[in-house]
């Protein structure tokens, strides 16, 4: 195998350190992302806000580089060219992968990113000493030429011990908790007040390198690739991770959570928010039938039948969503909800909404579709999204049950 370099979009010490004592020695580049502006359009809690972060910091790297190198640059919001550059003189190189991360400490229901000021580190770590919360970091790992990418998250319950007002107040005057999140370290001098850590320890720290290993493995790459120094491991490259490493296609995503995750049950899913559909059911010449899409071979699960519905947005419920996504690739907007199927993996989730439709009401196919079909329940095609399939018996007797 051959090494790859990687970027690191983040200017955190602390993950640069976690990456060089891991071997691997990434160049930086430090992401200009509103960060504010980002969270103003997450809707759920930590994981989604470290995610949206992660996501979006990676993504304002690659869009800087690839500007620099004199590709179109698109949007990442609307995936729309924002602007194209000629190349002028020295092509710049793009890393063979860039990451972003972002990390937040949930702690009684409340999300704490860096404290900044004295006032707000001795408030937080008063409440926290002697008790316990979760660290939260998001990953996003993207091809460093045509941006696609892969992203996932990580969680880790932090103990923290019992702490006097006069440690606390050493710990604020020595300035390291003001700029980290959660206003505490596990790698400097907080350490010794970090009880113990249940999860990846890596993580606590800002970067996990077990999930940036599944999530190379995931594209079909080697984490030993990454050394600097030592040798990646031996034999040929998988045809999976040459192909993904190989394509210069810029991935322009619709929305802004658009992308893949790598879901805590150990697949990869669509929708960094999560992904929600409907599925329309309605009678007719005395059956009841639901309306499927057999999806178009280009995208997601192309060549078999699901319901219409794909990634929410960051600040869409999943009800709005997948109206929304419904809306999109069929034109039918009047529905009845009648209840909803909810597939929760963790860290990633498909909201199916069963809804009513008048018999008579035709959808029209958009580009994600090669048919849409209204179907009886008892003849639904064998080829099914096998997300689907597995949902598919309870979502089977809802529709059948349903006023
Ligand atoms: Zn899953």
């Amino acid at each position: 195998m051959r090494h790859l370099s990687l970027l690191l979009a983040s200017k955190s010490p602390a993950r640069l350190a976690t990456l060089r004592a891991a071997g691997i020695e990434p160049a930086v580049r430090v992401s200009h992302v509103d960060e504010p502006a980002v969270l103003s359009q997450v809707r759920g809690g930590p994981s989604q806000q470290v995610l949206a972060l992660a996501t979006a910091k990676a993504r304002a790297v690659l869009a800087e580089l690839r500007a620099e190198a004199g590709f179109e640059v698109f949007s990442t919001t609307t995936g729309q060219p924002a602007s194209s550059f000629l190349s002028t003189g020295e092509p710049t190189r793009l890393p063979d992968l860039i990451l972003g991360c972002d990390s937040m400490f949930e702690f009684d229901g409340q999300v704490f990113g860096k404290p900044r000021t004295p006032e707000v580190a001795k408030e937080r770590l008063t409440a926290m000493a002697g008790r316990s919360g979760v660290l939260h970091t998001g990953h996003c790992l993207l091809q460093g030429t045509s941006g696609e990418g892969l992203s996932a998250l990580s969680h880790a319950r932090v103990h923290v011990a019992p702490m006097s007002e006069a440690e606390i107040d050493a710990y604020i005057a020595s300035m390291e908790p003001l700029w980290v999140a959660g206003s505490f370290t596990v790698d400097g001098l907080g350490g010794p007040f970090i009880e113990h850590v249940e999860g990846d320890y890596h993580g606590v720290v800002g970067l996990s390198l077990p999930r940036l290993r599944e999530m190379l493995a995931a594209r079909g790459l080697s984490i030993t690739q990454l050394w600097t120094q030592a040798e990646p491991a031996k034999g040929e490259e998988s045809e999976a991770g040459r192909e993904y490493l190989s394509r210069t296609r810029p991935f322009s995503p619709r929305h802004s959570a658009d992308g893949f995750i790598l879901c805590s049950c150990g697949r990869r899913h669509w929708g960094l928010a999560g992904a929600a559909g409907i599925c329309a059911f309605r009678d007719h010449e005395g059956s009841r039938e639901v309306l499927l899409q057999l999806r178009a071979p280009w995208s997601h699960g192309g060549g078999t039948w699901s319901i219409p519905g794909g990634a929410i947005e960051w600040f869409e419920d999943p009800q709005t969503g997948g109206l929304r996504e419904f809306a999109e690739e069929t034109s039918i907007t009047e529905l009845q909800i009648r209840g909803c199927h909810t597939a929760d993996h963790g860290d990633w989730r498909f909201d199916t909404f069963i809804a009513g439709c008048t018999d008579g009401v035709e959808p029209v196919p958009d580009a994600e579709s090669t048919e849409l079909r209204w179907v009886c329940l008892d003849d639904v095609p064998a080829n099914l999204h096998p997300a689907f399939a597995q949902s598919w018996p309870e979502i089977r007797s809802f529709v059948l049950n349903a006023d």
